[in-house]
């Protein structure tokens, strides 16, 4: 596995737990050399993702809307930056770099990426995992969401294990590295 996209909150939320998290995911991304790609931008949570990547000695590899860039909004240690148009395209350019996605806390532009990368390998059938970083018990609202839907006979269950979930990142990133691809399409 070469590179992880981040999907994370632009704001560093209220507890500081969550930049506590988000240090030690981008310090377990440079122990194990993985790239970090991710919205570009010295906000929140991507920030601290960012800096501790840098001081890990790892790759920030940001994609980022032009419009971010004439805000002045570029994070000023990038590796490698991909300007992009949209955030469609950002997304687009996002999935096609990454082996893995990973959602940290975050808000309605994290849960679009997600969801994003989890439809498309539900329709498309990529095979990249896709984990939560599940900080604090952020994401119980939403575990508890996705077993509605499975049990309202909504979503396959089958395709509830293309997300891990996990408090630890080096655990997170185990279970990538022992990643069995569900290969079932929506439609058989
Ligand atoms: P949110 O969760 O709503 O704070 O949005 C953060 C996520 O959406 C990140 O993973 C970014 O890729 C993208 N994003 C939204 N707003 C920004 C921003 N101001 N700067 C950089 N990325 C952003």
């Amino acid at each position: 596995m070469n590179r992880i996209a981040v999907f994370c909150g632009s704001n560093q939320g209220r507890s500081p737990r969550y930049g506590e998290g988000a240090r030690s995911l981008g310090r377990a991304l440079a122990a194990r050399g993985i790239d970090l790609v991710f919205g570009g931008t010295g906000k929140g949570l991507m920030k601290i993702v960012a800096d501790a990547v840098v001081e890990g000695g790892g790759v920030v590899h940001g994609v980022i809307p032009r419009s971010l860039v004439d805000k002045g909004q570029r994070y000023a240690q990038l590796t490698r930056a991909d300007v992009v148009d949209t955030r469609s395209l950002r997304k687009r350019r996002m999935a096609e770099l990454a082996d893995a996605f990973i959602a940290m806390p975050g808000g309605l532009g994290t849960l679009e990426e997600l969801f994003e990368m989890w439809v498309d390998a539900q329709f498309d059938g990529h095979e990249k995992p896709l984990g939560l970083l599940n900080v604090d018990g952020f994401f119980g609202g939403l575990l508890g969401f996705i077993d509605t839907m499975i049990a309202e006979g909504f979503l396959p269950p089958q395709h509830r294990s293309m997300i891990v979930a996990d408090t630890d990142p080096d655990r997170l990133l185990d279970a990538f590295e022992a990643f069995a691809p569900v290969t079932a399409s929506k439609w058989m």
